[in-house]
C-alpha cells in the first residue's frame, strides 16, 4: 500500500492554494467546507474565486507566489493554471514538511486527495494511487447510488443519542447489540425516511427498553415495476435487499425476486386471475403479523403500488395499527410498455391528456365514465381489460370515438418475450381474441399509438426495424 488514508481536520487551519483557475476554483468548493482558512496565490483568478474573497469567505492575494505565504500552512494545494511556473514553488516548499498536494500530479505530490461519497459526516473516501482516475469515478457513481442520501443524518441521529444510550446500557457488549439493532432495524429505516420525530420518540422507547428497539416492525410498499428489474428504482432495490420478509405478487417479473436478499422470507400472494390467490384481508393481516414481530417487511407489488395495485388499502389498514409504512414508487405498467414500444403517450400533435382506467371496477363491473371514452385526444390505457376489450372499444365506438382509431395491445411489456399487437378500435375485440392474449397485457387506445413500434425492443438499444440485418437474423 504506497499510500496511508488519511482524513485531516482543516478547521481553522491554513491552507494555501497556488493558482485561481478552474480546477483550483474546484477544489477550493470542498476545502471551504473544512472551515479552513484559506489563501489563494494567483496573479488571476476565476469569478467564483474572487467572489468568494470578496464575501469574506477566503483571502486572495493577486501576485506570484512567496515562500511566506507559507508560514503556519496546514496544507498546500498547487494547481498549474499557466500564470506562474510550479517547479521553484514545490522546490520551496518540499523543504518546509507542509503536505503538497498538485492536482493532477501525483508524482509531484506528497498526498493525494481522493475521490469522495460525501455523507456527511459519513465520508467515503476511493483511491487508486493516481492509476486509474476514470476508474475512482466509476466506483464513486456505484457507491453513491448504493448509499442512501440521508445516511448523513442517520449518522447525526445516532450521535445525538450516543450519551443516552450508554448511560442506560452500562456494559459494553450489550451497547454494540443495541446499536447493531438499532442501524439493522426499523428505527433507523425511519430516520432515512426522513420520520425524524417518529424515529425519535421510538428511539426513547427503546432506550427505556432496549428489547423493543427489536420488536417495531416497518412495511414498505414497494413498486417494482413492469417486469424489467433494471427498471427497479434505486430506493426499491437497497430496501429490497435489506428486507427481512418479502410478500410479493404473482405479476412480477422474471428476475426481480432475484434482486431481493438471500436469506429473506419470501411469501407468494400472487393473484392471479381466475385461480386461487390470497385475499386482501389475508394479505393485510400477513403484512401486520411481520410487522409486529419486528421484522422489515416489503411489500412487492408490480408497477406502481398506488396504480391499480391496492397499496391506498394495505396503506390505510397497516396506518390503523400503528405500523410505519414507506412507499417507493414504481414504474407503472403503461409507462413501461409506452416506452418499450415507443408510444408517446401525450404527443402534443395527437393527445393532450392519458387516461388509465381499469377493465374490471370494484365489483369486477366495467365501470368507466362513457365521456372518457370518447374524447378524441385523450390516449386510454386499459389495465387487467384483455378479457373485456371487445365491450370497451363497443362502448367507447358508441359514446363517439372513431371506430377507425388505432390501438395496440402490449403483453408482457418490458419483459424478454414482449408482444406487440397493432390494430383498430373496431378490430379490438377480436385482435385479442385471435391472437390469443393472454397478458398481462394494456390495451391502449388513441392516435399515439400509430407511432407504436410493430417490434418491441430492449429500451435501451435501437429498434430492430432500424436495424434491418438483425431482422435478417
Ligand atoms: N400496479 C400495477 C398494475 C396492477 S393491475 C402497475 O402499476 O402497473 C394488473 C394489470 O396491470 C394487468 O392486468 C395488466 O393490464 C397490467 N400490467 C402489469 N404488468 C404488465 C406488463 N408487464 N405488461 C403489460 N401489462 C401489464
Amino acid at each position: 500500500m504506497r499510500y496511508f488514508p488519511l482524513f485531516a481536520d482543516l478547521e481553522a487551519r491554513r491552507v494555501v492554494v497556488i493558482g485561481g483557475g478552474v480546477e483550483a476554483a474546484r477544489k477550493i468548493r470542498l476545502l471551504r467546507k473544512t472551515g479552513a482558512r484559506i489563501l489563494v496565490v494567483a496573479p488571476r483568478a476565476e469569478t467564483e474565486i474572487v467572489e468568494a474573497a470578496a464575501s469574506g469567505a477566503l483571502e486572495l492575494v493577486n501576485r506570484p507566489f512567496d515562500p511566506e505565504d507559507l508560514d503556519g500552512a496546514a496544507l498546500l494545494v498547487v494547481s498549474d493554471d499557466g500564470s506562474q511556473p510550479v517547479d521553484p514553488i514545490l522546490a520551496a516548499s518540499r523543504a518546509t514538511g507542509i503536505p503538497i498536494n498538485v492536482i493532477d500530479s501525483p508524482a509531484s505530490s506528497t498526498v493525494i486527495v481522493p475521490g469522495i461519497v460525501d455523507r456527511d459526516p459519513i465520508l467515503v473516501a476511493i483511491g487508486s494511487g493516481g492509476a486509474a482516475p476514470v476508474l475512482v469515478r466509476r466506483l464513486r457513481e456505484k457507491i453513491e447510488s448504493l448509499l442512501p442520501s440521508r445516511l448523513g443524518a442517520l449518522a447525526r441521529f445516532a450521535g445525538r443519542f450516543r450519551s443516552a444510550v450508554s448511560a442506560s446500557i452500562s456494559e459494553g457488549e450489550g451497547r454494540r447489540l443495541f446499536w447493531e439493532n438499532f442501524f439493522d432495524g426499523p428505527i433507523a429505516d425511519r430516520v432515512l425516511a426522513g420520520d425524524d420525530t417518529g424515529a425519535s420518540e421510538a428511539m426513547l422507547r427503546a432506550i427505556n427498553d432496549d428489547r423493543r428497539a427489536e420488536r417495531i416492525g416497518s412495511v414498505a410498499l414497494i413498486g417494482a415495476g413492469p417486469g424489467d428489474p433494471d427498471l427497479l428504482t434505486v430506493k426499491a432495490l437497497r430496501m429490497m435487499q435489506d428486507a427481512d420478509v418479502v410478500v410479493h405478487d404473482a405479476l412480477l417479473g422474471e428476475g426481480i425476486l432475484d434482486c431481493v436478499r438471500r436469506d429473506a422470507d419470501r411469501i407468494d400472494v400472487g393473484k392471479r386471475k381466475g385461480k386461487h390467490s390470497v385475499k386482501q384481508d389475508e394479505i393485510n393481516e400477513i403484512l401486520l403479523e411481520h410487522a409486529r414481530a419486528g421484522r422489515r417487511v416489503v411489500r412487492l407489488k408490480g408497477g406502481d403500488p398506488f396504480v391499480f395495485g391496492r397499496g391506498g388499502e394495505e396503506l390505510a389498514y397497516l396506518r390503523r395499527h400503528g405500523i410505519a409504512v414507506e412507499i417507493v414508487p414504481g414504474v407503472t405498467a403503461a409507462l413501461g410498455a409506452a416506452a418499450s414500444c415507443a408510444i408517446p403517450l401525450t404527443d402534443r400533435r395527437h393527445a393532450s391528456s392519458v387516461t388509465f382506467i381499469t377493465g374490471h371496477g370494484k365489483d369486477g363491473a366495467l365501470d368507466i365514465e362513457p365521456a372518457l371514452l370518447a374524447e378524441g385526444r385523450n390516449t386510454i390505457v386499459v389495465y387487467m381489460g384483455v378479457s373485456v376489450a371487445g365491450g370497451i372499444a363497443e362502448r367507447a365506438i358508441a359514446a363517439g370515438r372513431a371506430a377507425s382509431t388505432p390501438v395496440a395491445v402490449i403483453e408482457r411489456a418490458t419483459q424478454p418475450d414482449q408482444r406487440v399487437l397493432r390494430g383498430t378500435l373496431a378490430g379490438l375485440g377480436s385482435l385479442v381474441e385471435e391472437q390469443a392474449v393472454r397478458g398481462p397485457a394494456l390495451l391502449v387506445i388513441g392516435e399515439v399509438t400509430a407511432a407504436a413500434n410493430a417490434f418491441p425492443f430492449p429500451l435501451s438499444r435501437p429498434a430492430p426495424d432500424l436495424v434491418p440485418e438483425r431482422l435478417a437474423v
